[in-house]
């Protein structure tokens, strides 16, 4: 399915893509535009799609699905493996799950779909020459181990003591706001880690991993270098810094995993009789798998504009991206 085509000429490379340029989230602009801003953030795209599906889900996970804090005190196996578990089976759940949806039974065919490539077969780069299964490979090995790993110390600082808990009745307000933050903290972050794996040395040897994946599907979200994904999970550290409560902890873990997952779909939305009921995908991101030197951070808040490594979709942007030697195709 083709469409904007008569819009930008650089259409020629995608299968489809959101109206151009993209913008990004009105939130840090100047002058302040608070009505964009509100509209922005309740719409179906973020609050919808992102926001509320992680504070849901980590309030199940928190409330049903992890064990007592006080068992946390001590570091036994028992607890550890039960989260360990059920962040498996999250992971197998949602990134299983989309895979299922569009790549294996292929129920939106190549509607909003960004790039009409397939995920790599018989590639001798992938672990098993398959990029499902070398995807796969990273996400749970590698990126499930950390993830659980990063919430262990947290529910171990928690319950032991040498982290305050930040009760509901303390302060509703900022324990509510503190949800709305992570995305933009995360962002910033993002950006952050993302120019140091961009560094060349650091490029070949511990990025190069994710950016093979040019095709993009869910499990491609979190397949990682372990280094990797050290730094991507670092974005926890927030929380040793302002009150928190574990809750927070879990969800900002999701929002880095699951959003990484939802957001590499390869698909901009999920459609239900041709209209869009959840959003997924980035094409913000997708232009970095294509492009490499562009788009670092997420486009919460616009770093890369302000740096000068923005592609906004066109191809004016690609030209002006290659003059500076900053732009490669994939
Ligand atoms: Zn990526
Ligand atoms: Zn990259």
């Amino acid at each position: 399915m083709k469409s904007m085509a008569a819009r930008d000429d650089n259409v020629a490379g995608w299968n489809w893509h959101p109206p151009l340029p993209i913008e990004g989230a009105p939130i840090f602009v100047f002058p302040l535009q608070p009505l964009r801003a509100a509209r922005w953030f309740f719409s179906v795209g973020f609050l919808g799609s992102f926001l509320l599906p992680y504070v849901g889900s980590s309030l199940v996970a928190w409330v049903f699905l992890h064990p007592d804090l006080a068992r946390c005190v001590t570091p036994e196996i028992g607890w550890m493996v039960e989260i360990f578990a059920r962040n498996l089976g999250i992971m197998v759940l949602v990134a299983g799950g989309l895979h299922v949806y569009f790549h294996t039974y292929r129920r939106q065919g190549s509607a909003h779909r960004f790039d009409a490539r397939e995920l790599a077969r018989d590639d001798p780069r992938f672990v098993g020459r398959s990029q499902v299964i070398d995807n796969i490979f990273w996400s749970c090995a590698s990126g499930v181990t950390l993830w659980t790993a990063s919430e262990i110390l947290f529910m171990w600082a928690y319950a032991s003591g040498h982290l305050p808990i930040l009760a509901w009745d303390d302060s509703p307000v900022w324990f509510g706001l503190l949800f709305v933050v992570v995305p933009f903290w995360q962002s910033v972050h993002f950006y952050l880690i993302h120019r140091l794996l961009h560094w060349k040395p650091v490029y070949r040897s511990i990025h190069a991993l994710h950016h093979r994946n040019v095709a993009i599907g869910p499990w491609s979200g979190i397949s990682m270098h372990p280094i990797e994904h050290v730094l991507y999970f670092s974005s926890v550290v927030l929380h040793l810094v302002v009150p928190s409560h574990p809750l927070h902890v879990i969800f900002h873990l999701q929002f880095l995993v699951l959003g990484a997952v939802q957001s590499h779909c390869g698909y901009q939305d999920i459609l239900v009789r041709g209209r869009a009921v959840f959003a997924l995908g980035d094409f913000f991101h997708q232009l970095h798998h294509r492009y490499f030197t562009c788009n670092y951070g997420t486009d919460y808040v616009q770093l890369d504009r302000w740096f000068g490594s923005f592609h906004d979709g066109t191809s004016e942007a690609t030209r002006r991206l290659t003059r500076h030697g900053r732009g490669r195709s994939g």
